[in-house]
């Protein structure tokens, strides 16, 4: 009886049926065996699952998102029409200010529910400002210890409240002494008002910390395509290629194509990733240019019910079939690309590979992107963490891990 593995039998994975031993352990897939060679026992096993024919996918990654300041297991509360920027902060804060509930409990609820759709691994932006310290941080880091082994986190500090404008460098740093592993940044226009200056803030942070930087960037049209540029540089200048990336940069769509493909050039040559929450109410860049160009993107759920926005359910495989739908990608080949934009892994796995993958009732990958089908199953480190064999999770009422 091998105790610490369990087994899963019948997974399609493109065509075929196989059997995936997972090593509990190690947390990775031990062996991948063609199904009905050879019957297992069930004696061998500390768990026997028959997948009965449902489909692989890859574990998927959230690139962007706030685990701190959403309101899902909270009384419904209604949100005002957002007017300008300065007066949004505002909301937010006081709407934060009034929660009864802690940042670290309020994630847990997040976590959970990333999890049932199939999310292993994130990147979170982290509220830091003078006022709230680093409260939320701190919570943040707690939380990412409880879920090591389900869920791999990255956490970016976040000085929402503007780096300069709210004077936060001091305490950016103490929340990258605390444990955040990115420097965030917000609108060095618009927010700011100095882009140069911001930018600079943000690098200098970078390279004390030995950390990457991950800007949001609302600032729009030429403004927004001028910050990009200096973004570039200075990633180039910081020996910071491949660790930096500029999160929504709406304006690679608002500006010409031809500008655009320049600065995806650009961005291609510093390697800048682009994080987007593919929005449909506003442009946003253009990923088709950005991929042919050879630029790294990424997609993140962003904002899931929180003072910005009451949408979002937290499922990535949905959201990267927005991102294929808006874009008009139907060809095998269109589709097939969106998986690299929500999983760092293969939609073939391998022995030693890390065993996180959710189960789904599609025909193949390319109709499950297309299709978004609940996730029957979702493993992670070889252990069952989501989708419908877990538990059932209702919106109302998060259940906590
Ligand atoms: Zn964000």
């Amino acid at each position: 009886m091998e105790a610490n593995k369990t087994i899963v039998r019948n997974v399609k994975i493109e065509d075929r049926l196989y059997d995936l031993t997972l090593d509990l352990t190690t947390g990775c897939v031990a062996e991948i065996e063609v199904s009905g060679k050879t019957m297992p026992s069930a004696a061998d096993f500390a768990r026997v699952w028959d997948a009965d024919g449902l489909l692989y996918l890859p574990a998927l990654s959230d690139m962007h998102i706030h685990l701190d300041k959403h309101f899902l297991g909270e009384p419904w509360k209604p949100l005002q029409p957002f007017v300008t920027l300065p007066g949004q902060l505002e909301f937010e804060t006081r709407m934060l200010e009034a929660l009864p509930t802690r940042a670290a409990e309020r994630a847990h609820r997040l976590l959970q529910l990333l999890l049932m759709n199939g999310t292993t691994a994130i990147r979170t932006h982290v509220d830091v400002d003078p006022k709230l310290g680093l409260s939320h941080l701190e919570d943040i880091v707690e939380v990412r210890e409880h879920f090591r082994g389900r869920m791999a986190i990255e956490i970016v500090a976040f000085p929402q409240q503007g780096l300069l404008r709210s004077q936060s460098i001091s305490i950016m740093k103490e929340a990258l002494r605390a444990g955040a592993d990115y420097v965030g940044g917000v609108d060095p226009a618009g927010l700011d008002g100095q882009v140069d200056a911001s930018l600079e803030a943000m690098f200098e942070l970078g390279t004390e910390f030995n950390a990457g930087v991950d800007l949001h960037l609302h600032d729009p049209g030429h403004l927004g395509t001028y910050t990009i540029s200096r973004f570039a540089d200075l990633t180039l200048e910081a020996s910071q290629s491949g660790r930096t990336a500029v999160s929504h940069a709406y304006c690679l769509g608002q500006v010409s194509e031809a500008e655009s493909r320049e600065l995806a050039q650009k961005l291609s040559a510093s390697q800048v990733a682009i994080m987007t929450s593919v929005p449909i109410d506003r442009p946003m860049p253009r990923v088709d240019q950005l991929l042919q160009e050879g630029v790294r993107v990424h997609v993140g759920s962003d904002n899931i019910l929180d003072a910005w926005s009451p949408f979002g359910n937290g499922d990535l495989l949905a959201r990267g079939s927005r991102l294929a739908e808006k874009f008009g990608w139907i060809t095998d080949e269109q589709l097939l690309q969106t998986y690299p934009l929500i999983s760092s892994d293969s939609l073939v796995p391998k022995v030693g590979d890390r065993a996180s993958f959710s189960l789904v009732n599609a025909l193949n990958a390319r109709h499950a992107i297309a299709a978004v089908p609940p996730r029957e199953a979702v493993f992670s480190g070889g252990k069952l963490v989501g989708g419908r064999w877990h538990v059932s999770v209702r919106q109302d009422q998060i259940v906590l891990a």
